[in-house]
Formats: structure tokens, sequence, C-alpha cells
């Protein structure tokens, strides 16, 4: 007879519709998990099959709003051999590929009932079956796989039942790997009392987000622990920057965004959208963030402007950039001035008065003469030349030779600039008018004595403004180049004297207007006298000369531009020695100052013989049994055995043996890692206990360590320590990194798999060597620089340029803690070892493994701040987890996977300095800050980083975190409740 007839179970399920959460109708699942069956929300009949019939039942009660609600029972305990199935209906499965399964049940205590065989069972087993087929009427037991057996975590007895106190279980359990398109799930009692209150079918999912403005769709979960990589599309109005990824965890969480969408031209980034540019703003390119103002000049009346209008009047460049103020050509140049010099004229000008907004003015001059009669007007013709040039001059002035005598020149002077071509109105002009070359006409009236000339002349027949002054040139018939005078008069007469007697002279005259110098009249020649004789009016000799010629001068005016060019320094900037710089001391002997020990590398020895003879001690091969082999190294096997030195103790050793047909360089390399493992002393560094190179195989002896190498350890006791005996771990890993770092030793591979751990859980580095360090580890891969480096370990200038430093070395530290706290799960999973490097570089960081003390990730973080100066010190971090040790409370607060978080700003009130320490998560120093009087909130607002060193937070990363934290209190003020 079913025994839940006689102790009825289901009686009381209406207790636990209350712990069960809200009401049926309104459960709430989180959002990344997709259910699948739901039995609590199954209205009718669940249609489960149940055999032997006498084995499982339905029951059907109603809930507290009085819904029938469906579940089984069993409690066939009285009788042995019990063999009662429950099978659901076909459930599909959706394409998930790993299925949750979570079960609230009850069970009835075996002592609780009075009279029950021996036979009484306290738990039941769950099964699935894959199938496509789902209408399956029969399965068979054998074609069923088991998924586990399930007990209660809590019975209960009669006389909880009579108390009221129910003990409802709650188990999930997972299946993966499915293929076919779904199964069915089963239940076997075989010979307890249960009630399945309900049972949901769920898979999870990362949900749809938007992240760095790509989507990213609802993602199904991976199988296993496998990441699902999801290129993420870039929202409406943007375009990807850098094409956009992330990856979907198999718990349903998004990680290690990459890459990014921004908004297009004429849109702006508001939260997870693009929104459009509002009138009277504009965004031209999608590489700037926001819309801007539309400059000067220029206007925008729609949405969505990528480039705002000109105002009417004013232009922009083709060149011009759309953030540049809208501008107009400029007015015409002012205050022109001629300066006529014989054939040529300097013109100048003053710059235009408005010159449009723009800074690139230049000058075109366009030049039209006349004939003297005023008649016959046209361009002035090749035969003009302009000095620079005549179109696009920098400076406001232009030298033209080349003119005509006795012509009118007009020259218009027009200023422009980058838009002058874009206006339809005609460029403004300032006009500069002049009459050239007026050749002065020379009547001689020549009265000659043996030293003196009297000439006369004729000016102009139409100067050019009023006569000033004529200028007479004269010289020496032949002899012009040696020796000429030049004489002024306001007359037009002028009697030369002082001349030699019996000479032929050479005479020119020219006028001088407010215009400038017309030019030269003809040539006359002229001879003094031999007497002294009045010759005036001797028609032989008195001539009347009309020189209407066109001058015969032509002055060239050469400009000399000299460029100085300013010579640059050549020098070098030495590179500046860095303090944190890896310290090699080159030299011989080991140092045995006590504190102050440094590592020798082997190098600095000419005979690596002599590194080993100094650094470690030979063994003889008899003394060593070599019992199994336990791994395998890069120069051979690596076995376990024992040693027994004489008077000594016998103890395990591991020995590392080089395998025959070794070349002198290969036993070098072997041998290099005794001769640096020789120089440490410390109980978590590796210890060497010698090495044998005397006879064949050459061998490297050191402790035994029980446990190998810390990843495997780790991964083969998943989840079995406690986080105190992490810590303990991490705190010797840090220990050892602390005197290798006092010692000056860079180790540049640290990593789980290069950490050893003894029997009783002491964690030693291990894996010193010199180039083979990095060539050794399959970690390893080759960068750009050439060089091979374990990336995913590797501090970003390491990698980048290859500055290891105990810095670098702290990085790695960082790693290794998360590799212990998540039990040897790889860093970065399965990305690439190129999104890895992008990741960081972006400033991405591996999130808290699961159940990850806050304090413990936070020191991560800080071994991971991109600036090596900004982590701390082995030192500090040795201190740190002691503290964390002696204090395990500090260690309760378990951090949030989320990857958005900001720990910076409180999101609520705090009314405390020990809350607002925990808000900002650096509740580990609630006690200092009590210690040294910083009790209210309005104490800590101006505390300062020498105060915050003195008080013991020493950390740069920690004290940058708390002053960050106090200014945005500071500046919240209301969050603040002193
Ligand atoms: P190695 O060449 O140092 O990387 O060593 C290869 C493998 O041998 C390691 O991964 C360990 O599993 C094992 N091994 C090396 N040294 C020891 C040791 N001292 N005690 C125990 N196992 C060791």
């Amino acid at each position: 007879m079913a025994l839940s007839r006689i102790y009825p179970v289901l009686i009381f399920l209406l207790l636990f519709f209350s712990c069960l959460g809200p009401g049926r109708g309104a459960r709430n699942y989180p959002d990344n998990e997709v259910t699948l069956l739901d039995s609590m929300s199954a209205l009718g009949d669940l249609g489960w099959e149940a055999y032997p019939a006498e084995g499982w039942e339905e029951i059907s009660v109603m809930d507290e709003r009085n819904t029938p609600m469906r579940s089984y029972q069993v409690c066939n305990v009285m009788e042995a051999n019990q063999n009662n199935w429950l099978r659901t209906r076909h459930i599909a499965r959706h394409g998930a590929q790993r299925i949750y399964i979570e079960i609230k049940f009850t069970l009835r205590d075996c002592n609780s009932l009075p009279g029950v065989p021996g036979t009484c069972k306290e738990t039941f087993n769950m099964y699935y079956h894959e199938s496509n087929n789902d209408n399956l009427w029969f399965i068979k037991e054998s074609q069923y796989v088991k998924i586990d057996t399930i007990a209660a975590d809590e019975s209960f007895t009669q006389t909880d039942v009579g108390d009221r106190v129910m003990k409802l279980n709650t188990e999930v359990r997972d299946i993966s790997n499915l293929s076919k398109k779904g199964f069915y799930l089963a239940f076997q009692d075989v010979g307890a009392c249960i009630a399945l209150v309900s049972l949901r079918v769920f898979y999870k999912k990362c949900p749809a987000a938007v992240h760095n403005l790509a989507h990213f769709p609802d993602t199904v979960t991976g199988g296993d622990s496998a990441l699902v990589e999801v290129h993420g599309s870039c929202v409406n109005d943007s375009e990807e920057f850098e094409s956009p990824k992330m990856y979907c965890s198999a718990d349903g969480g998004w990680l290690v965004p990459i890459g990014r969408c921004i908004c297009k031209p004429g849109f702006e980034e508001g939260k997870d959208y693009c929104q459009p540019c509002r009138p009277g703003t504009y965004k031209a390119s999608a590489k700037d963030a926001y819309c801007t103002k539309c400059p000067p000049h220029s206007y925008s009346q729609q949405e969505k402007a990528s480039e705002c209008t000109c105002e009417k009047g004013y232009y922009r460049a083709d060149m011009d950039p759309r953030s540049m103020a809208c501008t107009r050509p400029p007015s015409a140049p002012e205050n022109g001035i001629s300066t006529l010099n014989d054939t040529s004229v300097a013109l100048e000008w003053r710059p235009p008065r408005d010159s449009g907004g723009r800074g690139d003015l230049a000058y075109n001059v366009h030049c039209r003469k006349c004939a003297p009669d005023g008649r016959k007007c046209g361009p002035c013709g090749g035969g003009v030349h302009f000095t620079p040039r005549q179109f696009g001059l920098d400076a406001a002035k232009v030298l033209v030779s080349g003119l005509l005598p006795n012509t009118d020149y007009t020259f218009s002077i027009e200023a422009i600039n980058g838009v002058s071509d874009l206006s339809p109105s005609p460029k403004q002009q300032l006009t500069v008018n002049i009459t050239s070359g007026q050749t002065v006409s020379v009547i001689l009236k020549e009265r000659k004595s043996k030293d003196s000339i009297t000439l006369a002349w004729q000016g102009p027949d139409r100067p050019n403004g009023v006569i000033v002054e004529y200028e007479v040139i004269y010289y020496e018939k032949n002899q012009r180049d040696q020796n000429y005078t030049v004489l002024k008069t306001k007359s037009n007469m002028m009697t030369v004297e002082g001349l030699k007697p019996g000479t032929t002279y050479v005479f020119r005259v020219r006028a001088r207007t407010d215009g400038g110098y017309g030019s030269y009249s003809g040539e006359i020649e002229l001879e003094t006298s031999q007497e002294d004789m009045l010759a005036i009016g001797d028609p032989n000799q008195s001539t009347i000369l009309a020189v209407s010629i066109a001058g015969g001068v032509v002055l060239l005016v050469f400009l000399v531009a000299c460029f100085v060019v300013s010579g640059r320094h050549c020098g070098y900037i030495k590179a500046k020695q860095d303090p944190d710089e890896e310290k090699m001391q080159f030299q011989h002997g080991r140092v045995k100052l006590p504190g102050s020990r440094t590592y020798i590398h082997p190098h600095t020895y000419e005979d690596p013989n002599q590194a080993i003879r100094d650094f470690a001690k030979e063994i003889d091969a008899s003394s060593i049994r070599i019992e199994r082999v336990i791994g395998a190294g890069e120069f051979g096997e690596v076995c376990s055995g024992r040693l027994k030195l004489p008077s000594k103790r016998e103890i395990y050793v591991a020995i590392k043996s080089l395998k025959a047909g070794y070349t002198e360089k290969q036993r070098r390399d072997f041998l290099s890692e005794a001769s640096i493992m020789g120089q440490f002393d410390h109980p978590n560094i590796i210890r060497l206990e010698g090495v044998v190179t005397k006879c064949k195989p050459v061998m490297i002896i050191t402790e035994f360590m029980e446990n190998g190498s810390l990843d495997t350890f780790l991964k083969k006791h998943d989840g079995q320590f406690t986080i105190i005996q992490l810590v303990g771990m991490l705190r010797g890993i840090a220990s050892g990194m602390k005197y290798l770092s006092d010692m000056n030793y860079v180790h540049r591979d640290l990593a789980a798999r290069n950490i050893l751990v003894n029997s009783n859980l002491v964690c030693k580095v291990s894996d010193f060597g010199l180039s083979r360090v990095l060539e050794d580890d399959p970690e390893a891969a080759y960068t750009t620089r050439g060089g091979k480096i374990p990336i995913r370990w590797t501090a970003p200038e390491a990698i980048a340029y290859r500055k290891f430093t105990s810095a670098s070395d702290v990085w790695s530290y960082g790693i290794v803690m998360w590799e212990v706290m998540s039990y040897g799960e790889r860093p970065y999973w399965e990305m690439s070892n190129q999104d890895v490097i992008k990741a960081i570089e972006e400033g991405y960081r591996l999130p808290p493994p699961m159940d990850c003390p806050v304090p413990l990730h936070q020191l991560m973080l800080d071994c991971w701040q991109k600036e090596r100066a900004e982590r701390p010190k082995f030192s500090q971090i040795v201190n740190m987890l002691d503290k964390l040790i002696r204090n395990p409370n500090a260690l309760k607060e378990l951090a949030n996977s989320s990857i958005w978080e900001d720990p910076i700003t409180p999101e609520f009130s705090v009314n405390s300095v020990d809350e607002w320490l925990d808000a900002i998560k650096m509740g580990q120093y609630k006690d200092n800050f009590t210690s040294a009087g910083y009790v209210t909130l309005d104490s800590i607002i101006y505390i300062s980083v020498s105060e915050l060193s003195k008080m013991g937070v020493t950390l740069v990363g920690h004290q940058k975190k708390i002053l960050a934290s106090v200014q945005s209190l500071h500046a919240q003020g209301s969050h603040v409740q002193v």
C-alpha cells in the first residue's frame, strides 16, 4: 500500500507556496534564463507517464490563488524492491547545448516513519533520454542516461509537519552536449517518500545587450565552459569604428567587449543609441563625439545636420573645415600709391578694411593702357612685366616695368581670398592711373668755354604732374663706367662747370614729377673748347636738337632675398634610467651580505662550469635512486626518486636529466637553471639539492613536490579548498616572488604552471633558466618584435617593448591569483592572443572568478594597473594577504561578476566612514581610518595622499580610488548625510 495515503505529504504543499516566491503567474526568473518547462505554470494536466500505476501519482491541489497546481508524489516505503518511474513529456531543446533542471521536492526522513522496514530510501534518481520523436509512448530503462542520484539536503519528520516546519529542497543539475531535437526527463523512485513539488527546465542565454553602440542579440550559451564569440551590429545611425565583439560565457554573462561603433555624421551618442543633432548644431565626422553649435555665419534648420549652411553672402571653400566660420570675399584694397621711375612704376596699397574673416588674402593687378592721344585703349600686353608677379600677390605691392613712354596706364588692384571665386558679385577694386615715361625734349643752347658747358631744355609735353626738378647726368665720353655725375635743378637750364678743356662729354636730362621720374632724353655729346672763347650762336656748332626718343636706359632692379635657414640642433636624447630597470649585477663570486644579496647572472661567467661549481653542489650519482617518471621537461624526462647523502636523512627528490646526444649549448642551458636556482634559499622557491655533472646522464636534483604543478593540481581539485587555503597558497607565491625581487631577479614567466605544490599545499616558484624559460613554455607566442612571450600572463609594456621588471612580474602574479581563485581556468578563456592584447589596451581586465572575495579581485586589478609604477610591490602584496588571513571577515564579501560596475561612486547614501569604505569596496581599511581618527564623513573630505600613506593605505591604486571617491562624494553633496 502506498504510504502516502497514510502519511500524506502533499496536504502540506500549500505551505510551500509562500516559500516558492511570488505568485505563480508572476514568477520572475533571471533575464538570462529561458524556461523550457515549468510545472508550476502548467494549467492543465502535466501529462507525465507514471509506471507502474501504483507508483508516482499526480496530485492536484489549489495554490494560494485557488489555481489548481500539479505535483507528483510517491511514498511506498512499506514495501521493498520499489522501482517507480515518472517520465515527463518531450521537452524541445530549442538549440540550447546545456540544459539546467531545477527540482523542488520534499523528502520524509525514514527514521521518522514508525515501523518502516530498512528498505526505506532517502534518495531518488534522475535520468534523461534524447530523442527527435516528441511522441514516444515507451522508453526502456536501459535507454535512459543517468543524470544524478538526488538526496535531500533537508528531510523532514512528522513532528516538523505538525509544527508546520516544512523542508523544501531545491537541486539544480545540468546536461550538456545534446544533439537531438529534445529529450524526456525521468525520476526513478526506489522506495522513498517524496513529493516532487516543481520542475523547471531551462537553458541560459546572454540577454540582448548594447555595448559601445553595438547591438548583441540574445545568444544561447555554449556547451561545457566554452565561450561563444558574438559579433555585434552597429545600432541605427552608427557605423563600425572597429569590429565590435563580445563573448557570451557559459553562465549567461557577457565578457570582454572589444571594438566599437560610432555615431554617423549628423548624430551623437546617447545612452546606447545615436540621436540626431538638434537644429543649430551639426556633427561633420563620425569620429567626433558630439554635435556642436554651428560656426559663425552659418546655420542648420533641420535635425541630423552633418554641416551647417552658410548665411547669404558667406561661403565655405572646399578645403575649409566644416567647423570653420563661413567667410566672404574681402573689400577693395585702399590708398594706392605709385612711384614712377623711368619706364617702371612701383605700386603700393593698403590691405582691405574687411578681410572677409579669412587669413588667405592675396592680390591681383589688372593693367590697361591708352595711347597718348587718349584713343586706342586695351590690355597692357606682354611687354609689361610684374615683379614678383601679376596675380596672387602676397604683399600689398608690385613693381611694374617695361612701360611704354608717354602712355596712360590704369592699374586695377583687387584683393582676393579663398571664397572670392564662390561669390557671384564682381570683385571690388582699387584703381591707380599713371602716365608713364615723359621724355624731356632737350633744346641744347650750348655755350661752351674751356671748362664749362651751358645746357637748356624744354620740359615734357604732357607731364603727369607738376615738374618738381630735372636731373642732369654727364660723363666723359667712353668713361661712363668709371665716373659720372648727377646734378639737379629746378629750372630748365644749367651750366656745368669744372670740365676739362678740349674734352668730349655726354649729357642726358630727365624730369621728375610727383609721380616719379620720366625717361631720359637722348644723349648729346659736347666738347669743351681748347681756348677760352664764347661760341654762342655759331651756326656750325650750335645745334637745335629736338630729341624725342624713347628712353634708352632700362634700370633693372634686382632683389636679392636672403634666406636664413635656421639649422636644427642635431642631437640625441639619452634614455632615462628607469628606477625599476632590470638590474643584473655583473660580478663574480657570491655576495653574502645579509639582506642585500643580489642574483648573479650565469652569463657573467666566462666559464659556465664555474657558475655551476659556485652555486650547485656536485652529488655522487650513487646516492640517487630513480623511481618513476613524473613529467617531461625540455631537455629530457623528469623523475621522482630518493636521495641519501652521507650522514643525512633520505629525502624524496625530483630528478631532471639531460637526454643523450645533447650539444654543449644544450648542456650549458640545462645547467643554467641549476646555477640560478642554487643562488636562492627561501621556503617558497624550489630548492636545489645539487647536480650530477661528472657522469652521464647529467642531472639536476631538486626537492620533490608531491602535488606537481599548481595549474593541474587546482583543476583536479576544483572547488575543494577554503578561501583561506587559497589565500595561503597565494601568500606563499607572493613571498617567494618578494624574495626574488629583493635579489633583483626578474622571473618573466610567472604562471600557475610554473608553481609547484607539495603535500602540505606549500607553493614554490620554479622554472628558472635563461633563454629557455620562454622557449620552453608552450604558452609563449612570438610577438611582432620577434621575442617569445606568454601573452596572457605578461604585462603590456613587456609585450610591447620587452620591459621585463619586478613590476611586470607583479602583473603576472595578478594573473596567477586569477588562476588560483578560478581553480586553474585559462586566463581570458579561448580568446586569441591578439584579442587579449587589444582588450587589455582598451582597458579590459579579467572579471572576478566565481566566489572570489572583493579584496582579492581588487588586488588583482591593482597588479594590472597600466602604469607599472602604480602596481603594488611584492612586499605590499605579502602584507595585504597577511592582513586578510588575520581578518577572514574581510573575505566574506564576494565580488559580483558584473563587468560594468563602477566601484567609485556609491549608488546610495552613505552615513558613516565604514559604510562608505564598504560601498567603494575598500572595507579592509576601516580600522586604519578609525585609528587615524577619521570617524565622520565630513572629516574625510580633505584627506590627502600623504595622510593615506601615513595611515597605512600605501597602494597607489587604492589611494587613487579612495581620493576619487572622496571627490565624487564631495561633488554629489546630497549623498553624504553627515
Ligand atoms: P619542468 O621541466 O620544470 O617544467 O618540469 C616538467 C614537469 O615535471 C612539471 O610540470 C612537473 O609536473 C614535474 N616536476 C618538475 N619538477 C618537479 C618537482 N620538483 N617535484 C615534482 N614534480 C616536478
